[in-house]
């Protein structure tokens, strides 16, 4: 039985360096197989530390396999082969020697159905990821990590009073959030996001949105999504993935989120997100 020490809380606020945890994470030359399918083709994007990336691009075009493959989670579907690199912070994480665990734990996912264990209680939800990865801590580490997490995601004041409550008890943007916190209680270097608010009305929406501006600064964020307001919004930098009929998925352009928007160097980017695709 493994024990794990919690990695020390990013400490407080400025002034001074940011004390963060969050890394950069670069994929090099990735190219995805199901089977003989080829679905990605030499995909090579950097994600930098404390920054928002946004990936975007029509359905089909390997977005969802290519941030699988940002964390290993393709593994667990067990389907894809996979040539190329993942480093993080400079240490590619499919290296021999590289535990799965530690990329998983080191990089969070968040996916476009909130999954919350639904009879679990809130406060137990937030803490699974503990259990998961053989991270033992007292009971007041435990609570501390539990208000601190619930914070983060934008959920303490609406769940304080009532942590004993299962999950599946919170509306759908509430347990979306509860999800966030739970993947910040083994604090990740990297939050990967596929489509996190695609299930969400308006209002939790907007609120998911905030707490991605919040975080932005302990963890790189990568966020799939199909609303071209919400990349506009949130990212500093973004990706423009296309797949161009039966060809597999390329980055046809990437850039800061203010020329992908009002400068586009490619048509077809220029195409995509002005709604013309
Ligand atoms: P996106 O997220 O951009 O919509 P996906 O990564 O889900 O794209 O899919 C990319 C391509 O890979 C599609 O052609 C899809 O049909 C195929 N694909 C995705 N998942 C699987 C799977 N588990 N088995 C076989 N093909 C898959
Ligand atoms: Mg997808």
């Amino acid at each position: 039985d493994e024990t794990v020490k919690l990695p020390p809380v990013p400490a407080g606020s400025p002034p001074g360096p940011a004390p963060s945890r969050s890394a950069s994470l670069e994929a090099r030359d990735i190219s995805a197989w199901f089977g003989d399918h080829k679905v990605l083709d030499r995909v090579s994007l950097t994600m930098p530390a404390q920054r928002v990336t946004a990936l975007i691009g029509p359905s089909g075009c390997g977005k969802s396999t290519f941030l699988r493959i940002l964390n290993r989670m393709h593994e667990l579907i067990g389907t894809a082969s996979l040539a190329g690199q993942v480093l993080l912070d400079g240490q590619d994480i499919y290296d021999r020697g590289r535990r799965i665990t530690q990329a998983r734990r080191e990089i969070g996912m968040v996916f476009q159905k909130p999954n919350p264990f639904p009879a679990m209680s809130i406060y137990d939800n937030v803490l699974a990821g503990l259990k998961m990865n053989g991270i033992k801590a007292g009971r007041a580490e435990r609570d501390d990590l539990v208000e601190e997490c619930l914070t983060k995601a934008g959920l303490w004041r609406e769940v304080a009073d009532r942590l004993r409550q299962p999950g599946g008890a919170l509306s759908g943007g509430q347990q979306q959030r509860l999800c966030i916190a739970r993947s910040l209680a083994v604090r990740p270097r990297v939050l990967l996001m596929d489509e996190p608010c695609s299930a969400l009305d308006p209002t939790s929406t907007r609120r998911i949105e905030q707490t991605i501006g919040e975080l932005s600064d302990e963890v790189t964020i990568v966020i799939v999504t199909h609303n071209m307001q919400q990349a506009a919004r949130v990212s500093h930098s973004c990706a423009f993935f296309l797949a161009e009929q039966g060809t597999p998925g390329v980055i046809v352009e990437h850039g800061p989120t203010e020329t992908m928007f009002g400068n586009p160097q490619d048509e077809r980017t220029s195409d995509y997100v002005n709604g013309r695709f």
